[in-house]
């Protein structure tokens, strides 16, 4: 059975996928190659082949029936069992009371260490012991939202001390310490300031880890509402410095700004997001389904979404990068006009 005539706009989505050899829609349908009588993997690294010969099959069955044989290069029928091995590696990584070692998961998988972790990653977006860490950061972020000390939720997370706790978070996250974001920021100083940029107004905050909001004309109310624990101090001089390194990258957004620290949290899944905002080189753009892709989850189009629209820093997480399939801007929280903007800005 063909891939349900389906609408244009996934077939769309489809192709941009094999375009772009997206290695985390493998399993989620086969190319079929009418001109060569072959079906592949969506990443397969063969030569493209020209559109018009191209039929998108749910699975390897729905092409055989069609008389297509598997391609030998990316042997696309492994997909559901290299799968079923990442699920039963992922359950395994869950139910654990350590972390599991890549060879021990590998063999139990019935692949080599090396194999199985880009395999893994093909799926996931994370080498397993990545996926590891990222999990346990999201049980205790979500420990956290809850009224608790945080020492209580670092140790119901599983992590055997608070040294560890924020090793993993320092190491492999976007970064904000676990005490910035419980209980609305008590505790911690966020330094702010509006500014004039040729944007229109912009409010920029920080803590001492880096910035945690940059958006247009909002000012220290709304950041007291984001943050009602934290107090809030108006930057002084060393602000200053960071606040010019801001105001530069919003009006030369196709300059690097990288080097700019930021302080923000999320779920795993949005960090991974955020990740992949920040991966897309100014002058591109990339649709909501690629971002969900590249994230490690090609159906979380409207988790990607939202993801996207809870960006708390403006800009230098690139949000107004992701647009539409269609190519129409979609939405942005600040409006379409600064979006528009900035995009105009980067590709000329
Ligand atoms: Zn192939």
């Amino acid at each position: 059975m063909e891939a349900k005539e389906a609408d244009a706009e996934s077939d769309t989505g489809r192709w941009q996928a094999v375009l772009a050899r997206d290695r985390a829609s493998d399993g989620r349908f086969v190319t079929g190659v009418l001109s060569t009588g072959i079906y592949c993997r969506p990443s397969c690294a063969a030569r493209h082949p020209r559109r018009e010969n191209v039929r998108f099959f749910a699975d390897g069955a729905a092409a055989r029936a069609t008389g297509l044989r598997p391609c030998k290069r990316c042997s696309p029928d492994d997909v559901a069992r290299d799968e079923r091995a990442v699920l039963a590696a992922i359950a395994a990584i869950k139910s654990a009371e350590q972390l599991l070692a890549l060879a021990d998961l590998a063999r139990f998988a019935g692949y080599s260490p090396a194999h199985f972790q880009r395999v893994f990653a093909r799926h996931t977006g994370l080498s397993p012991s990545a996926y590891a860490r990222a999990l346990r950061a999201e049980r205790s972020a979500q420990a956290l939202t809850s009224e608790q000390r945080v020492t209580d939720a670092i140790y119901e997370a599983g992590f055997s001390g608070p040294s560890r706790f924020y090793a993993a978070n320092t190491q492999e996250r976007l970064g904000m310490t676990a005490s910035a974001w419980v209980n609305g920021g008590a505790g911690v100083t966020i330094s702010w300031a509006v500014v004039p940029t040729s944007l229109g107004e912009m409010l920029v905050a920080a803590t001492d880890k880096g910035v945690c909001r940059l958006s247009f004309n909002e000012g220290p109310d709304e950041l007291a509402r984001r943050f009602p624990r934290a107090e809030l101090a108006e930057g002084d001089s060393a602000f200053a410095a960071l606040l010019a390194q801001v105001v530069a990258a919003v009006e030369r957004p196709d300059q690097d700004f990288a080097h700019i620290p930021l302080d923000v949290k999320g779920t795993a899944f949005q960090e991974a997001v955020w990740r992949e905002l920040r991966r897309i080189p100014p002058g591109e753009t990339r649709s909501y389904a690629q971002i969900a892709a590249a994230a490690g989850n090609p159906r979380a189009v409207r988790a990607a979404g939202s993801a996207n629209g809870a960006n708390n820093v403006a800009v230098l997480i690139p949000c107004h990068r992701v647009i539409r399939t269609d190519g129409t801007l979609g939405g942005y929280a600040y409006g379409l006009e600064i979006k528009r903007e900035l995009l105009m800005r980067e590709s000329s």
